[in-house]
This record gives C-alpha cells, structure tokens and sequence, in this order.
C-alpha cells in the first residue's frame, strides 16, 4: 500500500456520519507484522462482513477498534473519538462499541440475567432494578426471555451467543463488532445466531462481521471485505465481491468456502 493517501491531517469528524476511520493501520505482534496499512472507512447503520483465510488479521483489525490490541501505526477514529494511550478516549470508545466473539465469553458462575445486568451496575453504575429491566429488554429481544435465570452452561451454544449478543445490547453501543459469532456452534444453531444479527442489521445498528457465512454478507452487507496477509485485498458491495471479484486471491478464497 504505499500509495495509499495520507489523510493524517484530515480534521476529525464529529458530527458527520462516519462511525469507523482507519487509515493506514500498522500492527506488530514482536516482529510479526500483523496489519501492513489498512484502511477502512465504515458510515453509521452501515454493515460490513470481513472474511479472508485464518491468521489473515481479521480478529487483529477489529480488536484494534476497541483497543483489545494496540495499533502502532496510522490512525483509528471511532464515532469522532480518536484511538490513543489517553485512557479517557480508550473509555469513551469502549463505552460505544459492542463485541461478540466466537467464545461467547459468558461468566459461567452467574446466570444469565446477571450476565446481563453485572456489566450496567459494576461499569455503567446502572441501578440494579434498572439494569434488570434493560437486561429482560434484550434477552426478548434476543428470543431467550424464559432463560433468564439459568446458568450460562444449562443452555445451547446458539442460546449462549444470544445470550452475549443481548449483553453487549444491554450497554447500547452505537457500533457491534462480532468475530466468527457462529464458528463455534453446531450447524443446525448458526441459524438462529444469524437471524438475531439480521435482526439488528434492521434496526440500523452499524455493524463490522467477521464470518464466512457468506449468505449473511450477501443478504445484510453493505460492503465485503476480504483480507490476506494482513492488508484489505478487495472491498466491495457483495454483488460485485461475489460475482466478479477484481483480485485472483478473493477468487480463489471463494473457490474454496462457497459449495
Ligand atoms: P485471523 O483473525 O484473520 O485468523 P488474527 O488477527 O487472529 O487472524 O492473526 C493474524 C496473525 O497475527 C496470525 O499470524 C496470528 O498468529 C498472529 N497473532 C495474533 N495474535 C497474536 C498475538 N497475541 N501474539 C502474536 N501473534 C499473534
Ligand atoms: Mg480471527
């Protein structure tokens, strides 16, 4: 990428109606060098599916948008808010943005309703009769409303990343990031997992997706983009990605995964 422009001056926008900027990102793990200037640039309520090979940098690029890894190099500005060491930024970014990951990452000692609830008292000092109502809000908006006092193991896998789904709705972020959300679970519960990211793709939720699910992509994306040894190779709308994509590595990617 070494055309790639240099917006680094570029006066940050706060009004406007970008939610993610990330403009020639650099990552090193040691001497790994993970993300070789990506840039990507994602509008509010739009929708973006990321998908390339394994160790591609996927999980790396969107764990940097909520400062889960450190970039060292570019920039990230998330909803006017720029990524740096200053802690007070770190926070106001994090208080915006919601991740699910493959795992769900549920704490098995408490049920379900208290997944929910302990992150609104303990980060957002939420009333705990407040965050009930709020955390019963999302698990029936999720679909598992009757689960609420179950312990996080008695339930499905599709039931548990429902469950985590709710509990980042629960902080209303204004941006979802999800890495491999169904990659975990058993065929026959991807399904209800998609349904429910279908569902707040309708809402308008600003969304970035990391999957291989590529019926999702095409149904909800706005743009698809595909990575490969740590740089975007190929960002486009999912008609052109899928019927005619420009670069012979997306070609063959998805020789591979589409049957
Ligand atoms: P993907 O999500 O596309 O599979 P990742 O972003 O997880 O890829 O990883 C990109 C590359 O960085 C891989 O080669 C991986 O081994 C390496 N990597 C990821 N996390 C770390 C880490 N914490 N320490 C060292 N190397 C890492
Ligand atoms: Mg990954």
């Amino acid at each position: 990428m070494t055309n790639a422009p240099d917006f680094r001056q570029a006066p940050v926008d706060r009004q406007g109606d970008e939610a993610v900027r990330i403009e020639a990102v650099h990552k090193w793990y040691g001497a790994y060098h993970a993300l070789k200037g990506v840039d990507l640039h994602v509008s509010r309520g739009e929708r973006v599916v990321v998908c390339g090979p394994s160790g591609s940098g996927k999980s790396t690029l969107i764990r940097c948008v909520n400062r889960l890894e450190r970039h060292q190099g570019g920039r990230i500005v998330v909803n006017g808010v720029e990524l740096t060491d200053n802690l007070r930024d770190i926070d106001a970014v994090r208080r915006d943005v919601g991740m699910v990951f493959q795992h769900f990452n549920l704490f098995p000692h408490l049920s379900v309703l208290d997944n929910c609830v302990m992150p609104l008292v303990l980060a957002r000092k939420t009333a705990r009769a407040e965050a009930e109502a709020t955390a019963r809000h999302f698990l029936e908006r999720v679909r598992i409303p009757e689960q609420a006092d179950k312990f996080p193991g008695r339930l499905s896998g599709g039931q548990q990343q429902r469950v985590a789904i709710a509990r980042a709705l629960c902080m209303r972020p204004k941006i979802m990031l999800f890495d491999e959300p169904t990659s975990a679970l058993d065929p026959e519960m991807v399904r209800e997992v998609l349904d429910t990211m279908v569902g707040l793709a309708e809402d308008g939720m600003t969304m970035i997706v990391v999957t291989h699910e590529m019926g999702f992509a095409r149904r909800v994306a706005d743009r698809v983009v595909f990575m490969d040894g740590g740089e975007i190779v190929e960002s486009a709308s999912p008609d052109i990605f899928f019927s005619r994509p420009a670069s012979d590595r997306t070609q063959a990617f998805l020789g591979q995964i589409l049957p």
